[in-house]
């Protein structure tokens, strides 16, 4: 959705809380607390949006453990901060966002972190299966050499370099998951897809870094030698290294230095755009409030697949 429809749509908190209302529960309100339908809305003047549950006698709002609850930042200014950082394909600094909503840096901060997590529980719940690539690659610290494929050094794998290991796994011409690892190890590797990947029926394509070869434990695994040949047929990794170029782009726009701390926020929101990307900006805006309210419902769900 873009800025001027939020800002029409939008431009009160009853606004904002009847839209949160129709996302999360449609016309079938229900209490998030013990799940009951037998809800009311609350006559109180000087309160929008709240209910009371006839089943366990509590009261709540659609907000109930969101990212909204327990924030003084009326709605309309959580709207355009969403709009504006769903919208922007690089991200967005603080600062800048600050700018657009004329408030302070520190409150820019904590609402952008705040929608960021959002998309870190969004990308947690991913499951990718199918034709798949791995890669791994180095995000911060000093600008990286052009060309990983050219690059002799490329298998000292970071030592003696300031970056932070990044590995991901896409689905071929589908979904994108990236983590931070202390290292490129094997343990990283299986941390990267014990829980996340379907092994069964699938098969991951990587390069001959050899880290790799503990995948084929679980599951089919091809290599694409960098060293011979780019592109073997469907064996490449084509799609995961578009990903680290869309990755650099938004980091070295907007974010020049970030901590180790928040690396993953800032992987969550480049992978939870990649996985947008094929949707309008419309679609983007409610899917990130729908994904907001899913995650209330899901939290601590876990996947049952795991590897042995
Ligand atoms: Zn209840």
């Amino acid at each position: 959705m873009d800025l001027l429809t939020v800002m029409r749509r939008f431009p009160t908190q009853e606004a904002c809380i009847a839209y949160l209302e129709h996302v999360r529960w449609g016309d079938d309100p229900r209490c998030p607390y013990c799940g009951s339908r037998a809800v009311s809305p609350k006559q109180e003047r000087n309160r929008v949006g709240r209910w009371n549950c006839h089943g366990c006698h509590s009261s709540f709002n659609v907000l109930a453990g969101t990212i909204f609850s327990a924030t003084r930042i009326p709605l309309p200014k959580w709207f355009l901060a969403i709009a504006l950082l769903v919208n922007a394909k690089k991200s967005l600094s603080s600062h800048q966002l600050a700018r657009d909503l004329g408030m302070t840096q520190q409150t820019a901060w904590y609402l952008a972190q705040r929608v960021r997590k959002a998309m870190a529980n969004e990308q947690d719940k991913l499951f990718l299966r199918g034709l798949l690539e791995a890669d791994e690659t180095y995000v911060g610290g000093e600008p990286r050499k052009p060309n990983k494929r050219n690059n002799p050094n490329r298998h000292k794998r970071g030592r003696g370099t300031s970056k932070r290991p990044v590995m991901g796994v896409v689905e071929r011409g589908g979904r994108l998951f990236m983590q931070a690892v202390p290292d490129t190890s094997g343990a990283s590797v299986r941390s990267l897809i014990d829980g996340r990947v379907e092994p069964a029926g699938s098969l991951l394509i990587t390069d001959e870094w050899q880290a790799y070869r503990v995948i084929r434990q679980w599951m089919d695994h091809e290599v694409i030698k960098h060293k011979e040949l780019y592109c073997d047929g469907d064996i490449h990794t084509n799609n995961i290294e578009g990903a680290w170029s869309l990755l650099k782009r938004s980091f070295h726009g907007q974010h020049h230095h970030y901590s180790a701390k928040w690396t993953p926020h800032y992987l969550a929101e480049a992978g939870w755009k990649y996985n947008q990307r094929h949707r309008q900006p419309r679609d983007s805006f409610y899917g990130f409030l729908a994904g907001c309210f899913s995650a209330a419902a899901n939290e601590g769900a876990s996947h049952e697949t795991r590897l042995g």
